[in-house]
């Protein structure tokens, strides 16, 4: 087993040899093999032919020579003298090709005799058995001996045929000779001719050399004559411009490849509106950043960032001034980070943003304000000014919580808190907020439940003229009868029921509510009293607003002109088209608007000349520092000189006491509501309120 596969190899290396000579070689050989098989034949046939003239030859001397001698032997052979028949015999010396000569006489043994000595040939060619075997090969004639017409004996004459060998001599030395020269012509001959033919398959070879190499297909070859050659050059050439193309097709196919490729990068990694990372991103960062802190004992912090009131401005503006808006946002917020911190926008108006190796909580609050800060000037989006501020949740790694998830709710319920303080704010996370939060989630739940069981009461808050000192309106506020809780007021949960949209059927009810009231109590003769409903964002961008409102009106059979509608600056920053048609619509059916919490809102004024607004209500974080306050002074100041040159009414909330009554009053205000009139009150006190009428003291 082991020499036979020891012995394969060589074959395999010789066969491989053969097959990889080069053409030219192949081509040769082929020529000199040609030549030589016909040199060969050649010679062959006319060795063949001289072969059988000889032989013919030979015959005809022997047949010769034997009628000589019969001739001449025949007496003898009668007569049986072997004297005479040896004597006759001998004559035959001196022809050199006969060997031997016999006379037989009939039934008698041999009469005489000739037998010639003979030497084996010297020469090259007699040294090969296969010629020696032919020259010693003989040709027989054997001849009758007749006497009178009868047979009396034979002649048999051998002969050699050692006389070719000569003439096959010359043969073979003529034959190498012409064969030598022939060759030595022929492959001279072929060489040019060859070289004629294999130049272009040459050049063929080296072109596909270079294409393979310099993975080329720009480059051609060379056709000459249309021969086979020339065909198979034309054959590549077009080969070469098919993959050429197939190359520039692959090569853009790839490029459009590699560039979707970037682009699903791009998508699953990165915002499309922002530019800024997605939550896709920011899930992985968040997770590396705490990972990598955690041994060093750094401390990372999460800030999730909200847009306040984002969706009335996508709302009423419309999706693509939403989209510029946010893509502002989120340049301002990059812009006001430094390098190594990460932003990401992780939700419709949400952002994120993660410091790593934070000092302390004070670092955290003012990168907090400082982000706060960056919403201070508006954002100014085609004709529109859009004032939009931000409440910010923060939670610290591992102070708050140690893994993603954690920290990520723990800075939701600090936004939710900061939301609650009044937005445009940051908070950050306590431990104590873990309850509040699920405490959220439990009232959204059960505010749903408490509309469909009627535990909403409306409380009336009674607003004085200043000059008449009389009652002359209410604002409608709405208050929860929780069965468990009490009395919950609606800081508590108008913010959730506006987020859920609870608001929309929560304020229509509301709205009947105290419009039936008011109506009721004027039909008992206690005198029209306006009455202002607090109308929220979401309720704006009803659809059904206009319609709703003056069914309202309508059923519960009060006086449009005593209905006044609060409405906030946030939702008339908004001056779209179908926004002043719901205004100027409501406003020609008798229905008044006035701008509650004024001055606390946006600071663009412009809405002031453009919608139907009857009043301003002077926020009371305004009221509360008068008169001493410089500052809020000099704000209520200015609002009431504002309203006066507008010709709105001005109505001061949260006024409590006799100082800021009488600080108003010189400023020439018009109405005010606050504790020092009364707290808002269940209708039948308010009712009692109406008919004892109300007084300074
Ligand atoms: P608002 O419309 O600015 O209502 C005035 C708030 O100031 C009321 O709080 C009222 O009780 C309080 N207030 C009045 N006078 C004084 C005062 O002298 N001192 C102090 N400290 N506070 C005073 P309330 O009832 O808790 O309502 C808070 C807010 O909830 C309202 O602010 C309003 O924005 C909203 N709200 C109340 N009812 C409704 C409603 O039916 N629909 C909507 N959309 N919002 C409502
Ligand atoms: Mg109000
Ligand atoms: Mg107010």
């Amino acid at each position: 087993m082991a020499r036979s596969s020891h012995r394969s190899p060589p074959v395999k290396t010789l066969r491989l040899r053969t097959a990889d000579l080069s053409l030219r070689a192949k081509l040769q050989m082929a020529t000199v093999l040609a030549i030589s098989l016909a040199t060969l034949l050649v010679v062959s046939a006319l060795l063949v032919n001289e072969w059988s003239l000889n032989r013919q030859s030979l015959l005809d001397k022997l047949a010769a020579q034997a009628h000589l001698i019969v001739g001449s032997t025949r007496s003898a052979v009668a007569n049986g003298d072997p004297d005479a028949a040896t004597e006759v015999l001998r004559k035959l010396e001196v022809c050199p090709e006969i060997l031997s000569a016999e006379l037989n006489r009939n039934g008698h043994s041999v009469l005489a005799r000739f037998v010639r000595a003979v030497r084996p040939k010297s020469g090259f060619l007699a040294q090969m058995p296969v010629i020696r075997r032919i020259l010693e090969s003989t040709v027989q004639w054997r001849e009758p001996v007749t006497d009178d017409g009868a047979i009396v004996g034979e002649l048999v004459l051998t002969a050699s045929r050692q006389g070719f060998y000569p003439m096959l001599e010359r043969y073979v030395v003529v034959s190498a000779v012409s064969f030598g020269i022939a060759l030595a012509l022929a492959s001279l001959l072929s060489r040019q001719l060859i070289g004629m033919v294999i130049y272009p398959l040459v050049r063929l070879t080296d072109l596909l050399r270079a294409v393979a190499r310099r993975k080329d297909y720009s480059l051609r070859a060379p056709v000459g004559a249309l021969d086979e050659v020339g065909l198979l050059a034309k054959g590549v050439n077009e080969m070469l411009a098919q993959i050429q193309i197939r190359e520039t097709d692959l090569k853009s196919e790839l490029q459009e490849r590699r560039r979707a490729e970037e682009r699903l990068d791009m998508l699953a990694y990165y915002d499309t509106v922002t530019g800024l990372p997605n939550r896709h991103f920011f899930n992985e960062r968040l997770a590396h950043a705490i990972n990598r802190a955690g041994p060093f004992g750094e401390t990372t912090a999460l800030m999730f960032i909200d847009l306040d009131n984002f969706k009335i401005i996508n709302d009423t503006l419309g999706h693509h001034l939403g989209d510029m808006l946010l893509n502002g946002v989120g340049e301002r917020l990059a812009r006001a980070l430094r390098s190594k911190d990460f932003i990401f926008r992780v939700g419709g108006d949400e952002f994120a943003v993660i410091l790593e190796d934070v000092r302390n909580r004070e670092h955290v609050a003012s990168v907090a304000e400082k982000l706060i800060s960056v919403f201070i000037t508006p954002f100014r989006l085609e004709d529109h000014d859009i004032f939009i501020s931000a409440s910010i949740g923060v939670s610290l790694a591992p102070q708050d919580a140690t893994e993603p998830t954690s920290l990520l709710r723990n800075a939701d319920t600090a936004m939710y808190h900061a939301k609650e303080k009044g937005k445009n704010t940051y908070q950050l996370f306590e431990t104590s907020m873990k309850g509040q939060a699920a405490n959220r989630l439990n009232l959204e739940n059960s505010l749903r439940r408490a509309l469909e069981k009627h535990e909403f009461v409306v409380h009336y808050q009674p607003q004085v003229d200043m000059i008449t000192r009389r009652i002359c309106g209410a604002e409608a506020l709405v208050r929860w009868q929780h069965p468990e809780r009490g009395m919950v007021g609606p800081g508590e949960f108008i913010p959730i029921a506006e987020e859920t949209g609870l608001i929309v059927p929560l304020g229509e009810w509301v709205l009947r509510t105290a419009c039936a009231q008011v109506a009721q109590w004027e039909d008992e003769g206690l005198g029209s009293l306006a009455i202002a409903v607090n109308l929220a964002g979401r309720q704006f961008q009803d659809d059904d607003l206009v319609e709703k409102v003056i069914q309202v009106v309508w059923e519960t059979g009060l006086d449009a002109q005593l209905l006044e509608l609060e409405l906030t600056e946030s939702t008339l920053m908004d001056n779209s088209r179908s926004n002043m048609r719901k205004l100027t619509l409501l406003r020609a059916a008798g229905i008044r608007f006035s701008i509650d919490d004024f001055g606390t809102g946006y600071s663009s004024m412009n809405y002031l000349k453009r919608f139907p607004i009857s009043k301003l209500k002077i926020d009371q974080t305004f009221v509360d520092g008068l008169p001493d306050n410089q500052e809020d002074a000099g704000i209520t100041t200015a609002i009431i000189a504002l309203a006066q040159s507008l010709r709105l009414q001005v109505v001061a909330e949260g006024v409590e006491t006799r100082e800021q009554w009488q600080f108003l009053q010189e400023k020439g205000c018009d109405t005010i509501q606050g504790y020092l009139v009364s707290r808002p009150l269940p209708a039948d006190q308010f009712r009692g309120l109406l008919i004892d009428g109300w007084s300074e003291e």
